[in-house]
């Protein structure tokens, strides 16, 4: 047997475990690391069944092609030239922007980049994105406009250094377990203080000092309401507003608005609990906010993001060990994804699609001209112009928006009117059903490449058994498309000399480099050869220069609850799934835990709408229906559904709205107006 260090493929924590391999190059197990500085011995459920999906027998093994109507398997030759005839004949005809491709955060750092160099340098349009969109889009934009980066500011090991921790929007316990376990023993073993504000009753609310049940979606109020008690108070950092932030006036102007009596009449809590948790955070030598996608999948995610950054700032909490503002990014590598530039308006790094200088160096780094110069689609605008006819292809790698974007039937409509869709995975999925031709991916198992965590640290993914059946790496598919297309600046002999490729032209990963990640990885920036990596963002500058408080008034969302669709609901994951389930549904041990599709509500609820518990019910918003089983459960607030996403026989997603916040284009997966009845 031998075992190999690699990345789990499931959340953001980005723990690192062995795989144990047979001799007959079968996975027969995982073995914690106890090296590795975020696992220390430890994974989740999900972690330690990370090995089973992927000998499973639903895996794709060959390449198939649409031939009168009917999925057909075929070679890699003909699906090959079938994927680049097809969508040149369509660019030729309706423009280089009729085409659209989605990149993946599932797959590694250098698959990423391939996909958006394949997009702009070969099929010159900038219509690429992937799943952070609909997950972590409010982030980037929000903590890039106030600090000047968006992404997590400190490390893991922070959260242990914390005195007082913020956990707003994320289940953490349930979504980032590792992480989830250091913020309890920190509460427990050290005595930090822990605020929870969720609609939620969460794990962690029960150890918090103060769990906060405020309406779902008024998260603005409410930490405009903090702000307005912390400057009242006096409470705030004045050395540090003064000499690292501007724009301070605007802020004190906005949050004026926002007296404890009147933020606590919007988000429906008591001007008591806005008071003392204003105070709590204030007072702490090092206060850290941590959240999730609760923050984000809102019409008004960005001005969520912004405040809590505009909280941070306020208290002086940013730039040290302990503090800062803390996204969790959801998917393993959904961070990398990001920084390889698959969104529609960066290049790596964040480099500006609409900065000549950018294009500059992108056309000469890859001996092309021309580069587009305007933003293109994103995944959810994407999904648009394909139902409105105007957008003819869509080539998508590792991504399942039957599953995973809001409106399903409005994204069958839009998948089923495209003349042409590529589908690359290791699974068949719903997506993959209106597919003309499909590519076999190998799994992480079976690749080498580089995985970035939520706390900005590049790690080994290290190919462990050959891949299953004929499927290949993602990047050996993308670069065998680019040469077929024409273009002969994809030829790579290994990932290796493709991140080293990465590094030359992103100067964040400027010295990352496979032999300098090799056991424990490094974290972004890292500029040269002899940077150490940064564990702690904005210490004594932010990457912008100075602060900036970005004031937002509260919106409210954009579809509440009437007479007609009493309940709000919101949906998310659960602890024994991943995502659409692609993977963890084929998990023997995860599966059996976690078997239907469910929608947790109220007790008080259901006692008046005679719900009964494990008794199948309707779900019904102005989208469709869906049938789940009841989970009567007090961690249901009254009045709140909450359905986690991860189930094709009941998708939370046919339910969910497509409202999306302006700037971002993230939809508002968190609130919708619903009623529910037994079936
Ligand atoms: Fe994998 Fe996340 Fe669990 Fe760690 S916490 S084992 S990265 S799913």
């Amino acid at each position: 047997m031998k075992r190999v260090l690699t990345t789990c493929p499931y959340c953001g924590t980005g723990c690192m475990f062995y795989l144990v391999v047979d001799d007959d190059n079968k996975l027969i197990g995982v073995e914690a690391s106890t090296e590795h500085v975020v696992a220390q011995g430890k994974l989740c459920v999900k972690g330690w069944n990370a090995h089973h999906f992927v000998n499973h027998p639903d895996r794709l093994t060959q390449p198939m092609v649409r031939r009168n109507g009917k999925m057909e398997p075929a070679s890699w030759d003909e699906a090959l030239d079938l994927v680049v005839g097809k969508l040149k004949e369509i660019q030729a005809e309706h423009g280089n922007d009729s085409v659209a491709f989605f990149s993946s955060a599932k797959t590694t750092n250098e698959e990423n980049y391939l996909m958006m160099k394949l997009a702009r340098a070969v099929f010159k349009t900038n219509n690429v994105d992937h799943c952070a969109r609909l997950c972590h889009s409010s982030t980037v934009l929000g903590l890039a406009a106030t600090f000047g980066s968006g992404a997590m500011t400190n490390s893991i090991s922070c959260m242990e250094q914390a005195d007082c921790i913020l956990v707003t929007g994320s289940n953490t316990t349930e979504q980032h377990p590792l992480i989830g376990s250091r913020i309890v023993r920190n509460v427990l073993e050290n005595g930090a203080k822990l605020i929870v504000a969720d609609n939620r009753k969460i794990r962690l609310a029960r150890i918090a000092d103060i769990h906060v049940r405020w309406k779902n979606g008024t998260d603005v109020a409410f930490l405009n309401g903090l702000m307005n008690v912390i400057i009242a108070e006096g409470l705030e950092d004045k050395e540090f507003v003064a000499s690292r932030t501007e724009n301070y006036e605007e802020l004190k102007k906005v949050v004026a608005d926002y007296r404890p009596e009147r933020a606590a009449e919007i988000c429906g809590i008591t001007p008591e609990e806005i008071v003392q948790v204003a105070r709590m955070f204030a007072r702490a030598k090092r206060a850290m906010i941590v959240y999730s996608m609760g923050i984000t999948q809102h019409t008004h995610g960005v001005d969520n993001v912004k405040s809590c950054a505009n909280l941070a700032m306020l208290t002086g909490n940013v730039g040290r060990p302990g503090t800062g503002v803390n996204p969790l990014r959801g998917q393993n590598n959904v961070q990398g994804a990001c920084d390889m530039g698959a969104l529609n308006g960066v290049y790596s790094g964040y480099q500006k699609v609409i900065d000549p200088v950018a294009r500059e160096k992108f056309e000469k780094a890859w001996s092309v001209e021309n580069l587009p110069d305007k933003p293109g689609l994103t995944v959810t605008t994407a999904i648009d112009a394909a139902a409105d006819g105007k957008l003819k292809a869509l080539y998508i790698m590792g991504e399942n928006p039957m599953l995973s974007d809001p409106d399903q039937n409005h994204v069958r409509k839009a998948l089923e009117k495209l003349d042409f869709l590529v589908v690359q995975d290791i699974f068949p999925t719903p997506t993959s059903e209106y597919a003309d031709v499909i590519l076999p991916a190998a799994s992480y198992a079976e690749k080498n490449g580089t995985f970035t965590s939520t706390e900005r640290r590049v790690q080994h993914v290290r190919k462990a058994i050959e891949p299953i059946g004929r499927s290949r790496a993602d990047w050996e598919i993308l670069c065998d498309v680019a040469a077929r297309a024409g273009y002969a600046g994809m030829k790579y002999n290994s990932a290796s000399e493709i991140m080293d490729e990465v590094a030359s032209v992103t100067p964040i990963y400027g010295g990352v480099s496979f032999e300098r990640i090799d056991q424990v990885g490094l974290q972004w920036p890292c500029t040269d050869k002899e940077h150490p990596g940064t564990p702690v963002l904005h210490s004594g500058k932010f990457a912008r220069g100075l602060g900036a408080f970005s004031p937002a008034a509260y919106r409210p969302s954009a579809e509440l609850p009437d007479e007609e669709y009493p309940f709000v609901l919101s949906t998310g994951r659960c602890y024994f799934h991943f995502h659409t389930g692609t993977m963890t549904r084929r998990s023997q041990l995860l599966h059996r835990e976690e078997r239907f599709p469910y929608v947790e509500i109220n007790p008080k609820d259901a006692r008046e709408l005679e719900i009964h518990d494990r008794r199948w019910v309707h779900v019904t918003t102005r989208r469709g229906t869906v049938r789940a089983m009841a989970r009567v459960t007090d961690v249901a607030d009254r009045g709140v559904l909450f359905m986690p996403f991860h189930f094709e026989e009941g998708p939370a997603n046919l339910l969910t709205n497509n409202a999306l916040d302006p700037v971002a284009k993230i939809p508002e997966y968190k609130i919708c107006a619903a009623r529910v009845r037994s079936c």
